[in-house]
């Protein structure tokens, strides 16, 4: 029971419809869902238990949260983004039919090192141009032999796009090329489409995509909707008008009077602030939705509590469903308004914003 009037409602359909938009853009691919950061704040048991059995395997960022869907009884392989670094992960790994996205010479050679792990299947991460994570092609290719011979099946070669959500973009379709050529020379299966590049480089969308963004209905591409792209939105904020009061012109609204009242103004007070994920740093045109119109967020965000302009709806009453952000405030909105993006808001979501699932 939670007696505090504001949720994230998560639609379960919402996410397979996405998860088929996907499969959808590359129907001769397989897609990976990714689950990672518990499911982008959707909760990643729930989110997996719905998706499994449309989907050949999960994807999250580190072996601590695949085992934790383990623990919730989820069978499907993990595929592990960050790849695994001891003997005992390595050994966990194979049990438990956890798939090691391996991105170092150091873990590479750790795996060469252990025995018993014939039947691992591990996927080898190639730096084409992030620079972030992955051994450069070179490397890869000479790993990637060695890896050939000690296990029964070959790797997967990923890498990731570091311009995803740009079209045209040239860096991506270099770093498409020379993960093709070394895949072709290897002859291994390929992994580079995020949920971004599905939409942008339809080209590299194929062995195993791994999307994540958008499943939950959030825009992959900026200045794109969620509709656009043929995506339901999977999370919805709401909260509700706790206290609403008049006040006069020059008066001011919240902590630093930062918010000035240039007429009479009616304020309602909503029970929702940044210990809640809300941003506390957004500027003066960020917006929620009640009585079917948008109304403005006024005055420094609390860490329980905001404040909206509702002169222009005289119905606002206490106890009103107000949202937050979902269907009719995008979260990308939200986020672009605190300088951020709709990843950053949704992964922020934490236990004190109770999560309540519509399954149908
Ligand atoms: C998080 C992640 C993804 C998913 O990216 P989206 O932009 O959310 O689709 C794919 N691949 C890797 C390596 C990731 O870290």
């Amino acid at each position: 029971m939670h007696y505090r009037p504001t949720r994230a409602r998560i639609n379960l359909p919402a996410i397979l419809h996405n998860y088929r938009q996907a499969s959808h853009l590359a129907p001769k691919a397989r897609q990976v869902a990714v689950i990672k950061a518990d499911a982008y704040g959707h909760g990643a048991v729930e989110v997996a238990k719905y998706l499994a059995p449309h989907v050949p395997a999960f994807a999250v960022a580190f072996i601590d949260e695949a085992l934790l869907l383990r623990s919730a009884g989820i069978q499907k392989p993990v595929l592990i983004l960050e790849g695994v670094n001891s003997a005992e992960e390595l050994k966990l790994a194979q049990q438990s039919d956890l798939w090691p996205m391996l991105h170092s010479a150091n873990q590479v050679d750790g795996l060469l090192k252990s025995d018993g792990l014939d039947d691992l299947q591990c996927w080898l991460k190639v730096d084409t141009g992030m620079h972030r994570l992955g051994l450069n092609p070179v490397e890869a290719q000479s790993w990637a032999d060695k890896l050939g011979r000690k296990l029964n099946k070959k790797p997967v070669l990923a890498s990731h796009f570091s311009c995803a959500e740009e079209f045209h973009s040239e860096t991506n379709k270099h770093q498409m090329q020379q993960l093709f050529a070394l895949a072709a020379h290897l002859d291994c299966e390929v992994s580079l489409a995020n949920s971004a590049a599905l939409y942008t480089l339809p080209g590299a969308a194929v062995g195993w995509n791994r999307p994540g963004i958008m499943l939950y209905g959030c825009s992959p591409i900026p200045g794109k909707t969620a509709a656009e792209m043929g995506l339901q939105v999977a999370m919805q904020v709401t909260s509700q008008i706790i206290a609403l009061r008049d006040i006069e012109a020059g008066e001011t609204v919240g902590y630093n009077g930062r918010w000035q009242a240039s007429q009479k103004s009616r304020i309602a007070t909503l029970a929702i602030g940044y210990a809640d994920g809300y941003p506390r740093l957004t500027n003066s045109s960020s917006e929620v939705y009640l009585h079917g119109q948008r109304a403005q967020v006024v005055g420094t965000v609390s860490m329980d509590m905001l404040a909206v302009d509702v002169s222009h709806l005289p119905q606002a009453a206490i106890g009103d469903e107000v949202e937050i952000w979902g269907q009719h405030i995008p979260v990308t909105e939200v986020a672009g308004h605190a300088n951020t993006i709709g990843y950053e808001l949704l992964t922020r979501i934490n236990q004190r914003m109770p999560r309540i699932y519509q399954h149908d």
